[in-house]
């Protein structure tokens, strides 16, 4: 891998306001990344890291794909931007084609944004405004989870269940219910793979409903799988439950496939992998193998079509982005669908994951370790926290795998991996024989 030598780091790292990141922290000792190719990020001080977490659950092709950096160079020098609205250009459709095509069968068409955040926030607004093309105006609440991650946007973080994603940013929407998280650590720590215990806790939507009465409700939505809140796996039965229960009371099912989309369990989508299907699913991320910005909305043609009875002049749905199936990322996800099916990357992900499974669960009995949850190439390892200062093993853990080569995320005291799906055995064992040494030495 080349080092970019004309890509120097500036003296002065102070304009930057950088996201999601403790930024005086980081400024004094910056972890600065100037190259990446396949399983490795290599860094302005020359070494190369493993990538465990495939960028931020994003990279699942692994870095600087030729067929993804082709298409991008030539669009970029064919159509750099097309109006988005009421104009079109070829390879937007094309891509919504191959979407739809790699999706579950129900989902047959498709809304670009240009990110999961903004998937989310598109997602719950077709949700109400669906209801209400269908007669089913009072139909406006929006039920998330306790610990649910869905992006940053207003939206999102009312229906998200992330203390400090919410507490600092005022009221949030109101009409707003969480179902109960599913983490039941007593029951299923260190569970392989799905959890037996907690698939009931599906039916405490019947409260809620109860208590506003079906009438009242649009939407649910969760993620398939947890990952953000450090990774909760669905109980056995869950997913199937609430399914059941949304079907009969007339409620919208939302999947956030952020990061369950594109392999990470070893099908295209979390809704294949646990065979539930959802009335709409959100991704990003590995759209475009997290090269380009881009996401989408996968909806039902009982969705998309109830918003066709109009006159045909008039625009059926008052929403879209500047930059909603923009030709360059247009052209990065066609590349980024190729890439997966030519190299059968979700096969493989599924081939290579019990090996995934069992080294991760190697880790049970160092110091600190209090539960091991895994599915997929989804990896999460929960540390005891310190006394009064949460947060501080995991991070600590996080730095001092940084410094021997190796890039894991954590969020909370929870250390959560996402390996690209080209990730060999090899790799595995370093990724988790660096951590186990962490671990080890961990105070
Ligand atoms: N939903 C889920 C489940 C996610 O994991 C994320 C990102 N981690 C988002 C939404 C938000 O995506 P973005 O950061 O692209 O806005």
């Amino acid at each position: 891998m080349a080092l970019d030598r004309s890509n120097p780091v500036p003296n002065d790292l102070s304009a930057f306001w950088m996201p999601f990141t403790a930024n005086r922290q980081f400024k004094k000792a910056p972890r600065m990344l100037v190259s990446a190719d396949r399983m490795h990020y290599r860094t302005a001080d020359g070494r190369e890291v493993l990538d465990g977490t495939a960028g931020l659950w994003c990279c699942n092709a692994g870095h600087n794909r030729p067929k993804i950096v082709e298409a991008i160079r030539q669009q970029a020098g064919e159509l750099d931007y097309a109006p988005a609205f009421q104009m079109g250009h070829p390879k937007a459709f094309e891509l919504a084609n191959r979407l739809r095509d790699m999706a579950p069968a129900p989902m047959e068409h498709v809304f670009f944004t240009n990110s999961g955040s903004e998937s989310v926030e598109t997602a719950l607004k077709i949700a109400i405004a669906y209801q209400r093309a269908i007669g089913q105006a009072s139909r406006t609440r929006l039920i998330g989870r306790e610990r649910g991650y869905h992006g940053v946007n207003f939206g999102g973080i009312s229906v998200g269940g992330i203390v400090n994603n919410r507490k600092f940013f005022g009221s949030l929407l109101t009409g707003v219910d969480h179902l109960p998280h599913t983490h039941l650590p007593g029951q299923n720590a260190f569970s392989r793979g799905q959890p037996e215990h907690g698939g009931n806790l599906a039916d405490e939507l019947e409260r809620i409903v109860a208590l506003h009465g079906p009438e009242t409700i649009a939407a649910v939505i969760v993620e398939p799988v947890a990952g953000s809140t450090g990774v909760l796996i669905p109980p056995k039965g869950y997913l199937q439950r609430l399914r059941e229960l949304t079907r009969k009371h007339g409620i919208l099912l939302i999947f956030d496939e952020v990061i369950t989309g594109f392999g990470r369990l070893g099908a295209p989508f979390a809704a294949d992998y646990f065979d539930v299907m959802p009335d709409m699913i959100v991704c990003a991320k590995g759209l475009t193998n997290g090269v380009i910005p881009m996401g989408a909305v996968l909806a039902t043609k009982e969705i998309h079509d109830a918003f066709m009875g109009g006159p045909e002049h008039v625009i059926e749905l008052f929403h879209g982005y500047t930059y909603s199936g923009n030709p360059i990322a247009s052209a990065a996800g066609i590349a980024t669908l190729e890439t997966y099916k030519e190299e059968g990357l979700f096969e493989r992900a599924a081939e290579i994951a019990p090996y995934w499974e069992d080294a991760l669960h190697s880790l049970k009995g160092l110091p600190h370790v209090i539960d091991i949850r895994n599915l997929g190439l989804i990896g999460g390892v929960e540390l005891e926290p310190i006394a009064g200062e949460p947060t501080k093993r995991a991070f600590t853990a996080f730095l001092e795998a940084y410094d021997r080569n190796v890039l894991i995320r954590t969020t909370g005291d929870i250390i959560a991996m996402s390996p690209p799906l080209i990730i060999e055995k090899g790799h595995i064992d370093t990724l988790i024989g660096t951590l186990a040494d962490v671990l080890r030495k961990l105070h």
